[in-house]
């Protein structure tokens, strides 16, 4: 994963607006697209012409005000794979909207999906579930979790089976069953039990709510809100925002391995204070800079 904009509301001269990029099997997932986006996708090496979905949380100038220069610059490049993108109701029409007053027209299919609270997006080896977060207009906090791996082939047990070593042994570890002189083996009896996927959640521009917490359940990764410290306790409620502390505090509600601040205010002068009040509650706090790289590993 890489954090390209950790700021939110205004820039910085150190932080650039909401966007977070995931590279996944050669495919990337890109989670809002703050203006300045693409320059930073190109500090971090990811390339223009990927599978890629662009998952857009709601429509605040500083979350999407980016794509008019990505999709222009994808132009620019030739892309010729479909771009996905995704966000709340009204995303169809300002993208409308900038290609016919832009007057540019893309190299690529642009395929845009209106998602509602709750919507699914299923892809082969993950999905995207999403929630309601709790902002002043329609917010949504998304969720990538990786279908579950079958579990560890033993070998030992296929053979005491009569499984001859082979095309067979392939077919179990893909948890199909097999037909051997007759006999059906079912794939738990040779394999370990199920190893569970990677988990990462994104809700941006929220108050903590009971369905983020819901949603980011048990994430390997849960990126929050969390750019207000407690002296600005009541800016972070009237703005519909949160606190360091209150999204250290849903991350440890929500039984969640790691936690991530994001949309670091611009009022913020220091960042070690946002990773003492939020640490107080949930040591496994990290305040990204723009850029961070980290990697996340599946269990063995
Ligand atoms: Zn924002
Ligand atoms: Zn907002």
């Amino acid at each position: 994963m890489v954090f390209l904009g950790t700021g939110g509301s205004l820039p910085t001269k150190s932080r650039g607006l909401p966007s977070v990029a995931i590279k996944r099997d050669g495919e990337l997932l890109l989670f809002d697209c703050g203006e300045g986006t693409q320059r930073q996708m190109m500090h971090a090496g990811l390339g223009f012409n990927r599978p890629t979905s662009i998952f857009i949380s709601h429509l605040h100038g500083d979350h999407l005000l980016g794509l008019p220069g990505l999709l222009q610059t994808m132009s620019s490049l030739v892309r010729d794979k479909p771009l996905d993108i995704f966000g709340p109701r009204g995303l169809a029409l300002f993208l409308k909207a900038l290609q016919g007053t832009l007057g540019f027209s893309a190299t690529f299919p642009v395929r845009i999906s209106e998602l509602t609270p709750g919507k699914t997006v299923n892809k082969p080896d993950y999905s995207i579930r999403t929630t309601l977060a709790k902002h002043d207009i329609t917010c949504l906090a998304y969720a990538m979790e990786e279908h579950e791996r079958p579990g560890h082939f033993h070998p030992d047990k296929a053979r005491r089976l009569g499984v001859p070593e082979g095309p067979l042994w392939k077919e179990l570890q893909y948890g199909k069953s097999v037909n051997v002189e007759g006999k059906t083996i079912e794939p738990k009896s040779v394999t370990g039990p199920p190893r569970p996927g990677l988990k990462v959640t994104y809700a941006i521009d929220t108050r903590p709510c009971q369905t983020v917490k819901q949603l980011a359940r048990n994430s390997d990764l849960l990126m929050h809100d969390g750019g207000f410290a407690l002296d600005r306790k009541e800016k972070a409620k009237e703005y519909f925002h949160s606190t360091a502390e209150e999204a250290a505090a849903l991350a440890k509600a929500a039984n969640c391995r790691r936690l991530a601040l994001v949309h670091i205010s611009a009022v913020t002068r220091d960042d070690k204070i946002l990773l003492k009040e939020a640490g107080r509650v949930f040591s496994h706090t990290i305040v990204p800079r723009d850029l961070m790289v980290l990697s996340l590993m599946r269990s063995p």
